[in-house]
């Protein structure tokens, strides 16, 4: 049972915005690719453990403290008599390492995914021992690219490389798990009690309402290129139509989450959309946004 689905990230969704919308410096670009990449694994692996046949919890994109140091959990897998800790990656192409340090094949230094699975592994094993779990805890490093290679690759049966999965997914189906207890959701909610929130902003690259692309784009192929009628928005690439109300909507959003502390008045939403009435932005705002002030002061919170 997945307790939390994973979803796209803010800090993916902000920066599908950034890049949409204004130029990103090549480093930011890598990292926002990065981003698309690590997420498209970690819904093959997903696909992946959608056929394991043994009850358990699943906790996906766990985000934990301990020791004030905060780590990332991709995948968590509640089961009877043992706990499973995934981490994910996508790479894709030829990776060595040697002296125990990680490169790209054409010698570019990399974090090395082991070292940051065992860092995670002992500050989540320091939590499970806090909440009073002495649960085994097996960790695993999870390449599912098919097109990754390691050449120098220590032999640690922690990693799971492409060519093993198949062989990885029948050996952890095999663990028998079909009695969970109350003492297992404890487990799923004492973590999702300490899931923390990311602090995300910090890491993006600067960027101001100024110095964005102004307009709405295609829901389907991200093009600015509509057309816009009365009721409906097409998208003049894709074909794409979208009803105008959920199209402002969806920029609202955007809007919102680029800029979380700025009030969000009908002028700032029509400069933004840049292509709809005045009067069809105040009718989207006033149906569907709380409204705080009155008259000239009027600004929108959240949905309604
Ligand atoms: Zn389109």
């Amino acid at each position: 049972m997945i307790l939390k689905p994973r979803q796209v990230s803010d800090e993916l969704k902000l920066m599908r915005i950034l890049n949409a919308r204004m130029e990103l410096t090549e480093k930011d670009k890598q990292n926002y690719l990065n981003l698309e990449k690590g997420f498209e694994g970690e819904l093959k692996f997903d696909a992946l453990m959608e056929n394991l046949q043994q009850e358990r919890l699943i906790l996906n994109d766990l985000l934990l403290e301990k020791n004030t140091t905060k780590f990332q959990i991709d995948s968590f897998h509640i089961a009877e008599k043992t706990v499973f800790h995934f981490e994910v990656k996508y790479f894709e192409g030829d990776y060595y390492i040697e002296n125990d340090r990680f490169f790209t094949y054409s010698g570019k230094e990399i974090l090395n995914p082991l070292h940051q699975l065992r860092r995670s592994e002992t500050l989540l094993r320091q939590l499970l021992q806090q909440f009073g779990y002495s649960i085994p805890l097996e960790s695993y490093l999870v390449f599912v690219n098919p097109s990754f290679t390691l050449y120098q690759a220590p032999k640690d049966p922690s990693i799971i490389f492409p060519t093993q999965l198949e062989r990885f997914l029948l050996k952890i189906n095999r663990v028998p798990s079909s009695n969970l207890t109350t003492r297992h959701s404890r487990l799923a909610e004492q973590l999702l009690g300490v899931h923390q929130i990311d602090d995300l902003y910090k890491r993006l690259p600067g960027y101001s309402f100024e110095g964005m692309r102004k307009g709405m784009c295609c829901a389907n192929c991200g093009s600015f290129d509509l057309s816009v009628g009365k009721q409906i928005i097409v998208c003049k690439v894709c074909g794409k139509k979208e009803a105008v109300e959920q199209a402002v909507i969806r920029a609202i959003m955007e809007y919102k989450l680029l800029f979380p502390n700025s009030k969000l008045t009908t002028v700032v939403v029509y400069n933004w959309c840049n292509i709809i009435s005045l009067k069809t932005i105040r009718r989207v705002l006033g149906n569907n946004f709380k409204q705080t002030g009155k008259s000239r002061g009027i600004f929108y919170n959240n949905l309604k």
